[in-house]
């Protein structure tokens, strides 16, 4: 059965896949969801004995049920191929009593890359299939990795052009070297002054700005979206979470059938959705873990209910995380509403007035699959020398946070059930938090000497993504007020 995309703040808004994906986001702020998850009806055991691509395939075609087999196949194999620095794509590490499921081999060298590498194909094939015309503009806020991730996938794709804001003193300073150093005669890199959530808010308004859209037409642009609010993001990532699982048959550590964890560093809720809709398909999961770092508004609501963003912003190390409005948590907060798209915009309509709302006993019941905690920034650098100490292994801070909170998770419940621990970021784009976490002398040292010294020490090879950007010129420096981000976009169009 044909799956189609309703909007989570009207459910007569509808479209297939492959319009949800060129569109991004539906009307009046709402997201597209599926009108049902179909289920993975094939063996474990024999996708147990499948590659990623073949993985890849089998879950995504159930999802995007308007591309033919000849598409779909054609984005996959583009899109997981030699760009990844490992044949197994997202190799299952097993360390300090945990899997770590390396989400990090693609060419930016942090998870967005999974969704990033196919989303052109998707959006390209989509725009074909619906007969569009127009140049697509791909408006993204970026927390640091988003924006790397999409503007390597996107530069120098045919109709297509794509425009980045981050938040300029918010971002790792690898992170900003990869962003501000991107070719290509379609990208635009503009940083600004606020914070992502700043950024993500500016970006959601143009979305809805009727006018915008209007003028854009005339001069043959629209936008779409590669923030993880377009369901062309959150499809390949429920890819990984079967493939790790069916790692594990293989290897004979679990059974076909037996359930795993999933320990998840969390931002957006993207990630971890992405888990959530896996299970729904059928993968047998027992319990999300959702691992915040100290914007900790996600556990916080887990504990009691409440979402609210009325807070302070901290900038953290695992500043991919640094994020007090989640925005595809309202997909979930859809669905414990009983895909009741009033009472959804009711709480969505209070989260922009008030900055909090707060869910039923009833809605609050239908959550206990989900475990939320934290960690500090102390707890994260501890986790990463503890786990370099006992086994070797070196991990980066978003990693280390889910880490350090699923470590809580068992002293709080003695659940040994095997978890797999989304592992989102190579160590080499956070090297100073890294290596001031495992003792490393860094204060005089350039982020690239200390590159060659997480290099000696761990003997992994330093990743293309680094070496690329050690002597790359700075080709974007445009640096804007929040209030600023529409008229820039109009500039750097012309309209
Ligand atoms: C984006 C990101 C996260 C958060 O993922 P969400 O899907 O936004 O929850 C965690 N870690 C890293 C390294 C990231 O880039």
């Amino acid at each position: 059965m044909a799956v189609t995309y309703k909007s989570t703040r009207n459910s007569n808004e509808t479209a297939t896949a492959s319009q949800a994906i060129l569109k991004g986001l539906a009307e009046n702020g709402g997201l597209f969801v599926p009108d049902h998850i179909p289920a993975l009806d094939v063996d474990l055991e024999k996708l147990s004995g499948m590659d990623y691509r073949q993985v890849a395939y089998e879950v995504m075609s159930r999802m995007l049920t308007d591309f033919t087999e000849e598409e779909l196949k054609y984005c996959i194999d583009h899109a997981y191929d030699k760009k990844f620095d490992t044949e197994a794509i997202a190799p299952v590490v097993k360390k300090a009593g945990a899997y770590y499921l390396e989400l990090f081999h693609g060419s930016t060298i942090a998870f967005k890359d999974m969704a990033l590498s196919i989303l052109p194909y998707l959006l390209v094939t989509s725009a074909k299939k619906n007969h569009i015309k127009n140049e697509i503009v791909i408006l993204t806020a970026t927390s640091g990795d988003t924006g790397k991730a999409a503007l390597a996938g996107f530069a120098d794709v045919p109709g297509t052009r794509i425009i980045v804001f981050y938040p300029k003193n918010g971002v790792s300073p690898i992170q900003e070297k990869q962003m501000v150093t991107q070719k290509g005669d379609n990208t635009a890199v503009v940083g600004i002054i606020g914070n992502f959530d700043d950024a993500q808010t500016g970006v959601k308004k143009m979305f809805s700005d009727k006018t915008l859209e209007a003028e854009m037409d005339k001069k043959g642009f629209q936008f779409s979206s590669a923030n993880s609010i377009n369901i062309g993001r959150l499809v390949p990532q429920m890819v990984y979470y079967v493939y790790a699982y069916t790692r594990l048959v293989a290897k004979g550590d679990i059974k076909a059938g037996d359930k795993i964890n999933v320990v998840v560093p969390t931002g957006n809720f993207g990630n971890i959705l992405a888990a959530y809709y896996a299970k729904e398909m059928g993968l047998p999961i027992a319990r999300f873990i959702c691992a915040s770092n100290e914007n900790k508004v996600l556990y916080d609501f887990f504990e009691t209910g409440v979402y609210d963003k009325n807070r302070e912003f901290i900038l953290t190390t695992s500043p991919s995380m640094d994020i007090l409005i989640s925005s595809n948590l309202e997909r979930l907060i859809y669905r414990i509403a009983g895909e009741d798209s009033a009472k959804n915009s009711e709480l969505m309509k209070a989260l922009t007035t008030e900055g909090r709302y707060e869910i039923t006993g009833e809605m609050k019941s239908r959550l206990s699959e989900f475990y939320g905690n934290y960690a500090t920034e102390q707890e994260c650098a501890g986790t990463i020398r503890k786990v370099y100490e006992s086994d070797g292994y070196i991990m980066d801070t978003h990693t280390a946070v889910a880490s350090a909170v699923y470590d809580k998770y068992v002293a709080a419940t003695g659940d040994h059930t095997p978890a797999v621990i989304a592992s989102t970021a190579s160590p080499y784009k956070f090297t100073r938090s890294v290596m001031e976490a495992i003792g490393g002398q860094c204060d005089e040292k350039s982020d690239f000497e200390l590159v060659d010294e997480l290099n000696r020490i761990s003997g992994v090879k330093v990743p293309k993504a680094v070496e690329d950007i050690r002597s790359a010129p700075v080709l974007h420096d445009t640096v804007c007020d929040k209030s600023e981000m529409e008229s820039i976009v109009r500039k750097i169009l012309a309209l």
